[in-house]
């Protein structure tokens, strides 16, 4: 995850201001820390903090940061290496010796880091965090180049993995995205009297936001550059093979938001609408685990034509960061979000619809607090394929042992989570739904354990850990125990 955001203005454009909004929008792409850093043309300057975007930044320092910029690059962090610590917050800054200073956004995970470190290292270079991050800050760094384009151009081609990333420099906003294009990263502009103001986000939805309009996605493998001259382009890595995230259709990516041509919204009704002719059931309401199960389960309501009504209450008060690294606190972040309403579910059979279930805890808790409310039947359904395999691409869904469909059959799973039925939606069913290029140009590794891009052996051993043996299909096979609990997966 991590929400990217980035404009390049003229004088006299707050561009402070409208990153500060721009993060508002990416606000669900991070929750762990938030950043802006900001150039009037010769400086650089960044603000970053542990927080949320409304904790980090008071309107004076918004103010402050804002007079005589022009160009502006922020960040909202959900850390997938690296603890949770103000110093791993981004923009990272760094300071190139010939060019000068500038500062970095990343979303994502590089898979030739421990590679990279040590080469640095050995060059005499040293590292503040355990940053991947910082890796590509001390490359840039450390490579040479005339021209701050030559220097990240020659910088990204030694890197591997998946990044949608920003960079500041005194005059210009380069936006990059790996040659897969794992993550997503788009390009817009504000029609501003004499000239428009060009933008950068992860998602369409932050453009909305400051009112930009869409120009087109950063092609996998291209490199954007925007400065006073205008936006130019070039391609710095090709790649005959794209593999975006899957889960950003799913999940991640805020419905409101159109990746790939695609609204988000309408994709997840029609996931709705395949789990409906895949696993139809009889039943007296359709209900969502709001709020990232709701399109999906309108969808199931209106393909299978039993009413959709509302059965949880959201607390919109709580977030991740009063989630603590502990299990029975998760527990209790579930209960403290979503408490079913009485009324509505004493003694009805109910269709419950949730878009994943990594480790099992919300579909378990929410199960049991529904059933002692009264609801007689739970049949769930889930918006996507059962998560077998660890994402090394820039999700923190954990090692194998974390996730409830490792090493489980669904039956397995249904008796685990306490639903009267359980169904996940194929990938078959997925695609369908996404209805946007191929198969193959999407990742989706954690559902098929197929990864676009070889995994180096150590992070595959860190995170694939089958310890035992059940009979279902996986690259490994094995079953979960349960493990350590990870902060970052706290249902949002
Ligand atoms: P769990 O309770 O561990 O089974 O997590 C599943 C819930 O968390 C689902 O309701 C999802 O909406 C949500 N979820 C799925 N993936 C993630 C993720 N990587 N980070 C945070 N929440 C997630």
């Amino acid at each position: 995850m991590c929400g990217v955001f980035g404009i390049c203005a003229k004088q006299g454009v707050d561009v402070a201001n409208l990153t500060y909004f721009g993060l508002f929008a990416l606000q669900h792409r991070g929750q762990e820390s938030a950043g802006i850093a900001v150039s009037d043309g010769s400086s650089v300057r960044v603000h970053r903090d542990m927080g949320l975007v409304a904790q980090v930044f008071s309107p004076a320092q918004i103010k402050e940061l804002g007079q005589g910029s022009v160009i502006g690059l922020g960040h909202t962090r959900y850390s997938t290496t690296g603890s949770s610590r103000a110093e791993n917050a981004h923009p990272l800054p760094f300071h190139h010796p010939t060019l000068g200073p500038g500062a970095l956004a990343h979303n994502g995970n590089l898979l030739n880091a421990d590679a990279l470190r040590a080469q640095l290292q050995e060059q005499g270079v040293t590292f503040e965090t355990a940053l991947d991050t910082e890796v590509m800050a001390r490359l840039i760094e450390n490579t040479h180049g005339r021209s701050w384009e030559e220097v990240i151009r020659r910088t990204f081609a030694r890197i591997v993995g998946a990044y949608s990333c920003g960079v500041i420099t005194p005059n210009q906003l380069i936006a990059l995205r790996d040659p897969f294009g794992f993550r997503p990263l788009c390009i817009g502009y504000i029609p501003l009297p004499g000239q428009p103001a060009h933008v950068i986000a992860s998602e369409t939805c932050a453009l909305d936001t400051v009112n930009a309009h869409f120009v087109r996605e950063v092609q996998p493998g291209e490199m954007v550059v925007m400065d006073e001259r205008g936006v130019h382009s070039a391609n710095f890595q090709v790649s005959n093979k794209h593999a975006m995230c899957v889960f950003e259709f799913i999940y991640f990516a805020r419905p409101d938001s159109i990746l790939k041509n695609c609204e988000l919204e309408d994709a997840r009704i029609r996931m709705g609408h395949e789990l409906a002719q895949e696993a139809p059931v009889d039943a007296d309401m359709v209900i969502a685990f709001p709020d990232s199960g709701t399109p999906a389960a309108i969808g199931y309501a209106e393909a299978a034509g039993i009413p959709f009504r509302e059965a949880l209450m959201k607390s919109r008060y709580i977030n991740r960061t009063f989630i603590q690294p502990d299990q029975s606190l998760r527990e209790a972040g579930v209960m403290l979000k979503l408490n079913p309403l009485p009324r509505s579910v004493r003694g009805k059979r109910l269709i419950a619809v949730d878009d994943s279930i990594v480790r099992g805890t919300t579909s378990r808790r929410i199960i049991e607090r529904l059933r002692a409310a009264g609801a007689s039947e739970i049949h769930m359904r889930i918006s996507s394929p059962p998560m077998r395999f660890p994402c090394f691409m820039g999700v923190d869904i954990g090692s194998t042992k974390e996730l409830i469909a490792s090493g489980r059959s669904v039956d397995e799973v249904r008796e685990q989570i306490g639903a009267d039925s359980l169904h996940y939606l194929s990938i078959p069913g997925l695609m369908r739904a996404i209805g946007r290029g191929t198969a193959q140009e999407f990742c989706r590794a954690c559902f098929d354990g197929s990864y676009p891009v070889p995994v180096p052996q150590q992070l595959e051993m860190d995170k694939m850990q089958f310890e035992v043996t059940t009979g279902v299909p996986a690259r490994g096979a094995g079953g979960p125990v349960p493990g350590p609990p990870s902060p970052q997966l706290a249902k949002i």
